[in-house]
């Protein structure tokens, strides 16, 4: 049942209001002012707010101000009341983040509106992975997931992220070669949210180097881990951020785990997209030779998308081309695609480099790449990214792709 928590400091206006949302079957909880309010929304955890504004003591904006400050509150959607319709007033509420402002008297209709309105899109955030047209359509909800990934990295809970393993299988064998580690994160909050969403905002706020950080160190210990139970050593390929690898001593981190968990340099591969390359194509070509000395893997990932210099590739140290799954896409339906496809595993092959195509979804799709002579695939035929138990299942009974 959705809880509201309704603060008041009319007793009038406030049972006139409590008879109104229990009539609806909400659940409601009362408070005659901003003190008494903002303890019971710490320990209630409400799933919405009705506040109103002029108030003794405490006043909206103050129970609003301490409620953002408050981790286990500041998500929690919040609705102003007032008696005034005031435009600093709106400006100032929105400002410190409300969700919505109703003057009163209002409606029941305008009541029951405005709180279905906030508790559908709350809903939505937490119950479906946001996908980032949500996070563009909806800025507040935008801060939201900034506010909580900050604060989940900033407490160190790293135990929020989970890595999920999607192997990479040769094409000629069926078996499994190599492991693209990928993260997602798990939030009490906000529910699950994927990498394709998670890596852009914390790349935007800066979040992505203790990110990052912890996603190879999770990588070299869990390759690690396996070797030391006996398991088939596949290569583990893991992404690289832009800003993750210009850091002046990325190549001393990597160095450091190397000799922390005891992994020959073989069983890394660091993936970095085209685009994340061509940013600054020299400063690129510089450390990735240095990292490619050490005896790392480097590929290039979701390869033809981006706006790369086909000059440059024969510059930049490779051992990997991924091509985007955009092409591997309807590959037998599209002849143009076709082309490009033949083309780029043909260009992969005269470069010495190992050609992966990604998300490879049928047997159509795959027929036609063996016939490429494209070497490897990863994809939903073979499977999803899977969890750490299911994917050491596969590895344990050696699973391999029937061709
Ligand atoms: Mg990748």
């Amino acid at each position: 049942m959705t809880k509201i928590l309704v603060i008041e400091d009319e007793e009038s206006v406030r049972e006139n209001i409590l008879d109104l949302l229990e009539a609806e079957d909400f659940e409601t909880i009362a408070a005659p002012n901003g003190k008494i309010g903002v303890s019971i929304a710490d320990n209630e955890s409400p799933d919405l707010i009705l506040c109103d504004l002029m108030m003794p003591e405490i006043d909206g904006y103050g129970v609003l101000a301490q409620l953002r400050e408050n981790f286990t509150t500041s998500a929690i959607p919040f609705i102003f009341l007032t008696a005034r319709a005031a435009k600093e007033d709106f400006r100032q509420g929105m400002e410190l983040g409300a969700d919505d402002y109703l003057t009163k008297p209002f409606t029941r209709t305008e009541l029951l509106t405005a709180i279905t309105t906030r508790l559908q899109r709350q809903a939505a955030i937490i119950n479906n992975p946001i996908s980032l047209a949500d996070v563009k359509a909806y800025p507040k909800e935008m801060r939201i997931i900034e506010n909580t990934l900050r604060r989940t990295i900033e407490e160190g809970k790293f135990r929020e992220f989970q890595m999920y393993y999607q192997p990479i299988v040769d094409i000629k064998s069926g078996k499994m070669i190599a492991v693209e580690s990928l993260v997602r994160w798990w939030s009490p909050k906000l529910g699950l949210v994927c990498p394709e969403e998670l890596i852009p905002l914390a790349e935007s706020t800066g979040l992505i180097i203790p990110l990052s950080d912890w996603i190879l160190e999770s990588v070299c210990k869990q390759t690690r881990n396996w070797l030391d139970n006996g398991l088939d050593a596949l290569t583990s390929c893991v992404n690289i951020s832009a800003s993750q690898y210009i850091q002046p001593n990325f190549i001393h981190k990597v160095e450091n785990l190397l000799s922390t968990y005891n992994l020959a340099p073989h069983y890394l591969e660091l993936e970095l997209t085209e685009t994340t390359m061509m940013q600054d194509i020299n400063k690129t070509i510089d450390i990735l030779k240095k990292l490619k000395s050490i005896g790392i893997n480097i590929a290039i990932d979701d390869f033809g998308t981006g706006n790369s210099s086909l000059i440059y590739l024969k510059q930049i140290p490779l051992n990997t081309l991924k091509i985007d799954n955009y092409f591997i896409h309807n590959l037998p339906e599209d002849n143009r695609k076709l082309a490009i496809t033949k083309a780029l595993i043909e260009m992969g092959h005269n470069l010495d480099l190992k050609v992966v195509a990604e998300g490879v979804e049928n047997l159509g799709e795959l027929r036609l790449l063996r016939h490429l002579k494209c070497d490897a695939m990863q994809g939903f035929l073979f499977t999803e990214p899977l969890p750490k138990p299911d994917f050491e299942q596969m590895l344990v009974s050696k699973q391999s792709l029937n061709i």
